[in-house]
């Protein structure tokens, strides 16, 4: 209870983008499990760019989907910090 007025803007194309799930520490990256305290595009992107070298196999939408899939599964098996579902997106900011 109390207030609960801070917004998370986890972003859904994070996940996508730059293999980034959303937790309930912050968003969290799913090759290395390191968790970005802030919910900003800009530090998530720095992070999965250090990524850039292990991830420059995945070219195609379907390799990137895959590879998605595949962390996200990993992730569920080793929980550390709940893991949030987004069933709908609010955004803040455009
Ligand atoms: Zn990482």
């Amino acid at each position: 209870m109390g207030d609960t007025g801070v917004r998370k803007s986890f972003d859904l194309d994070w996940e996508r983008d730059y293999f980034f799930i959303d937790t309930s520490n912050g968003p969290e990256c799913l090759i290395c499990e390191k968790v970005i305290s802030q919910y900003k595009k800009f530090n998530v992107k720095r992070h999965y760019q250090t990524h850039s070298n292990e991830l420059a196999n995945l070219v195609s939408p379907i390799d990137r989907a895959n590879k998605l899939q595949e962390l996200k599964m990993k992730r569920q098996l080793n929980q550390d910090g709940e893991v949030i579902t987004h069933f709908d997106v609010f955004v803040f900011q455009s």
